[in-house]
């Protein structure tokens, strides 16, 4: 197993086994069923172009095998940045064939983040699309590669320059290797199948590896509470490599059940109604700040939505109006709140729970075997119907991230129960109701960022002696940053400075700060610490008052 894995205690992992959660099988060998079976069906449409699932076999076989001939070998982490193109897919399944693990990174993400996941992982490959609107990640990933010792491939979807690798060439290329080099392959399915990225609270982020065992799980279990079927057409806008579009069903599950995929990488609703119509899409994977959107779009009566089953809603609390409005618009639609996250426990409402359940609360647990805690402060469980910190543990939720034992010892309890930050109450019904959090993050549109990363950003600009980002809501995003700031004496600053400086500093864009408050003193709590619930309800007072 790979070094700074924590994997599961023999005796819970015989019980997966037992139970048959876990298949034992790498993510490659339960692929290979799906393609062989599913083998002239169309799997993937992307630009208008259609795939089928004996095509991505044989092109991710393909891509493998120029993989390896370039040097990729099983257990090699790969930062990947690619948009929703086909060309992931291909990449994905490639990897998987290999054995080697996707790092699922975002295509915003800038030499900061980049050089991070690079460090902390020991990447040996970064692939990446030549540019995104004035942005070339060329330089960006040479500077990161001249950085570190072990970045050695840089693959480029795109045109190559000096050093670069191209993917159009990988993909399209007759492999010199034979393909019984892919059947000498031997993976171990309780190594991690992919690196997913934590919604960090720390200024650092955490890799969560996911086991083939309990990706494969994860996603087989969460296609039927959706109403996945073989008929079921995804349309498929959010980043593509994040835990939900992925896997929770996502792609994954789609496939399981010989579905379809359409990618897109446009969010603007005039294209996702085109794309609904023309593929007479079944299933939507949104999050509330998108969904927003398409219902306040006025293209939204020009085209035929009839087709829509189940939009999936999932990353931030979604308002019981957005539903409502959304049903009254769409009325084949059902709204699926699900509480998800990349570090695995899933909760899903069921499609066919009583109305009012499904309007308030985000579901329950997929699995049996999902044990869930709610705690107070002092790591007592909370009497039932009172809010605790959501802590759990299960067949397809991390026991620890990558390499940080330190921070493991406090973010798991000692029998391995994962603490969330998340605080949530016990409906009646037997589902559970999100009632905030405790973790010092900003969920900007189901984006997390951490208040510490960017924290620890503004307080290398010379003209600040103290901050605290906080969440300010909004009524698209659901929330923003709010960089609340005590200025050195004499110094002035503006937010266009301030964010001139943090876009400086090389970090994605949704991260920077959309107001700054400037104050003289921060207010404090109890114990003397900045008491950020203070600053929210400034800052929420300021924004009512300016509205008015
Ligand atoms: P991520 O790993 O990026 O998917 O983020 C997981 C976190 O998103 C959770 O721990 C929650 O804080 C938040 N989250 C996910 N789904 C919901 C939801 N339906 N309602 C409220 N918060 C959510």
């Amino acid at each position: 197993m790979l070094q700074g894995v924590v994997p599961f205690p023999p005796e819970y992992a015989a019980m997966c086994r037992e139970k048959g959660y876990w298949q034992d099988q790498s993510l490659a060998q339960e692929f290979d069923a799906v393609f062989k079976q599913h083998r002239r069906r169309v799997a993937i449409i992307d630009r208008g172009h259609q795939y089928t699932y004996g095509e991505i076999d044989e092109i991710s076989d393909n891509l493998a095998l120029n993989l390896l001939e370039l040097g990729l070998k099983p257990l090699d982490p790969v930062v990947l940045q690619l948009p929703n193109v086909v060309e992931f897919v291909f990449l994905y399944f490639a990897l998987q064939k290999i054995g080697a693990i996707p790092i699922a990174a975002l295509s915003t993400h800038r030499h900061t983040e980049v050089s991070q996941f690079v460090a902390i992982s020991k990447a040996t490959a970064c692939v990446y699309p030549e540019s995104q609107g004035d942005f070339a990640f060329g330089p960006m990933v040479k500077r990161v590669a001249d950085e570190s010792p072990t970045l050695k491939f840089r693959i480029v979807l795109g045109k190559s320059g000096g050093g670069e690798h191209s993917l159009m060439d990988l993909i399209a290329n007759p492999p010199i290797l034979p393909r019984s080099q892919l059947d000498k392959i031997k993976i171990d399915p309780t190594d991690p199948a992919i690196f997913q990225l934590s919604g960090g609270t720390t200024g650092v982020p955490k890799l969560i590896p996911r086991t083939h065992n309990d990706y494969a799980y994860n996603s087989k279990t969460a296609a039927p509470v959706c109403g996945v079927t073989g008929e079921s057409v995804l349309l498929l806008v959010l980043p593509i490599a994040h835990n939900l579009p992925l896997a929770c069903p996502g792609i994954q599950g789609y496939f399981f059940n010989g579905g379809k995929v359409v990618l897109s990488t446009s969010t603007k609703p005039e294209d996702m109604f085109a794309l609904i119509q023309q593929y007479r899409v079944t299933h939507l994977k949104v999050v509330p700040a998108l969904l927003i959107r398409l219902i306040n779009s006025p293209a939204i009566g020009d085209f035929d939505l009839s087709s829509l089953k189940v939009i999936q809603s999932g990353g931030q609390r979604m308002q019981p109006e957005v539903r409502l409005r959304t049903k009254q618009l769409i009325p084949s639609v059902t709204v699926q709140e699900n509480f998800g996250m990349s570090e695995g426990m899933l909760f899903f409402v069921a499609l066919d729970d009583p109305e009012d359940v499904r309007l308030e609360t985000c579901g329950r647990p997929i699995c049996p075997d999902d044990e869930v805690l709610l705690l107070d402060e002092e790591g007592r469980e909370v009497p039932k119907g009172e809010t605790g910190e959501l802590t759990c543990r299960g067949p397809y939720t991390l026991r620890g991230y990558f390499g940080v034992s330190e921070y493991n010892a406090r973010q798991f309890t000692p029998d391995g129960f994962y603490r969330t930050g998340d605080l949530m109450r016990l409906h009646p019904s037997g589902n559970y109701v999100v009632e905030g959090r405790k973790k010092d993050l900003i969920n900007r549109g189901g984006e997390k960022i951490s208040a510490e990363e960017i924290e620890n950003l503004i307080l290398m600009h010379p003209s600040v002696q103290n901050v605290a980002c906080v969440a300010m809501p909004d009524p698209n995003m659901g929330e923003k940053t709010c960089a609340c700031v005590i200025l050195r004496t004499g110094q002035q600053l503006a937010l266009k400075e301030l964010t001139e400086f943090l876009i400086g500093r090389e970090i994605a864009k949704f991260k920077l700060p959309e107001r700054l408050e400037l104050l003289n003193e921060f207010p404090v709590s109890t114990f003397g610490k900045v008491s950020k619930k203070a600053l929210v309800e400034m800052v929420t007072g300021k924004l009512a008052a300016e509205a008015k």
